[in-house]
């Protein structure tokens, strides 16, 4: 350890590392730490080692900050980047001083208070609002650019949350509370339903189309409780013109993400998208083999013609639910 001089003994020596655990107050508080200091190897007194003493800061405001929820570095900057401002602007829009976002971001601790309107600013309708009352503080191109894009970003997550909401509402309608025959006595499982999807996406060999898909979903729960007494996703089927379809299923599809809605001269196609880890058990899989076996090489039509001949889609009024108790009438093999 190079030469520092100790205040105490009035001379240059060779301080001694000690590495052991120690208190480090922190504002009102003091939280024990575990930490490298350095000493005087003649008087013992405590030197100055401007390394060891960031480092010992770090460990102590980290738990200051976990204790009383204060803004870390990294959120910070996390924000200022979403909203593509630098630090000195993005400090003057809170309303600090010039340097003092660079600061935190470096590691100094904010107050309570500042932590908090930090906090806020990630809510893009709260940003716009700081931006309102701190704008002239930053360049007038800069201001009209960033109110630009705040307001693009609430006009955007608006959309989202309508959508978000709606598609909630309608899940409300999908999922009733009562076993019966046209659920086929289970409770709707949403996650069942769009790993059944993603499922046949993969297996098709083209584009696997809505039309298709309606059936594949309908055979594989109905086949699955002629087998075992009950469907497999919990789904309702209304009669439709082309044949059986899952109530409510364009909401359905579309809130899937690991799969991707197309559209081409023959109607609406899905592709899967992203990776999905699929969790059937042997029974489950079983079925949905059997049904991709047995449907794979027919089109559209093919296997809407098909589910006409069904006594179930002969049988249900249009546009009713189908009982699930039709399945003993299917032919299918098992
Ligand atoms: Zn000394």
């Amino acid at each position: 350890m190079r030469n520092i001089y100790c205040g105490n003994c009035e001379k240059e020596v060779l301080g001694i590392t000690k590495e052991d655990y120690f208190e480090y107050p922190v504002r009102n508080l003091v939280y024990k730490i575990n930490g490298k200091r350095l000493f005087c190897p003649d008087c013992g007194n405590e030197l100055f080692h401007r390394e060891y003493d960031e480092a010992n800061q770090r460990a102590a405001f980290d738990l200051y900050r976990k204790e009383t929820g204060i803004i870390s570095p990294k959120e910070i900057k996390d924000i200022r980047e979403k909203y593509e401002l630098t630090q000195r602007e993005f400090s003057y829009l809170l309303g600090f001083g010039e340097i003092t976002v660079s600061r935190y971001e470096r590691g100094s601790l904010p107050t309570i208070a500042q932590s908090q309107i930090i906090k806020e600013s990630i809510e893009p309708s709260k940003m716009l609002i700081l931006l309102k009352e701190n704008g002239h503080k930053i360049e007038t191109e800069r201001y009209i650019q960033t109110k630009n894009r705040l307001e693009e970003m609430i006009a955007n997550k608006n959309v989202n949350e309508n959508i978000e909401q709606y598609i909630l509402r309608d899940m409300k309608n999908i999922t009733t509370p009562e076993l019966d025959v046209y659920n086929g006595f289970k409770r709707f499982d949403y996650k069942k339903f769009s790993q059944m999807v993603y499922f046949f996406a993969l297996k098709e060999i083209t584009s696997l189309y809505i039309t298709k898909l309606n059936k594949l979903m309908f055979y594989a729960d109905y086949y699955y409780y002629k087998k075992f007494g009950t469907s497999l996703s919990g789904t309702r089927y209304i009669r439709h013109n082309y044949g059986p379809v899952p109530n409510k299923y364009q909401t359905l599809y579309d809130s899937i993400d690991t799969i991707e809605i197309f559209e081409d001269e023959y109607g609406n196609y899905i592709k899967p998208a992203n990776d999905l880890a699929l969790t059937f058990n042997d029974k489950e899989i079983s079925i949905l083999d059997l049904v991709n076996q047995k449907f794979k090489h027919m089109n559209s039509k093919e296997i809407s013609n098909f589910s006409h001949k069904e006594k179930c889609w002969i049988e249900t009024p249009h546009k009713q639910p189908i009982s699930y108790l039709y399945s003993e009438f299917m032919e299918c093999g098992l």
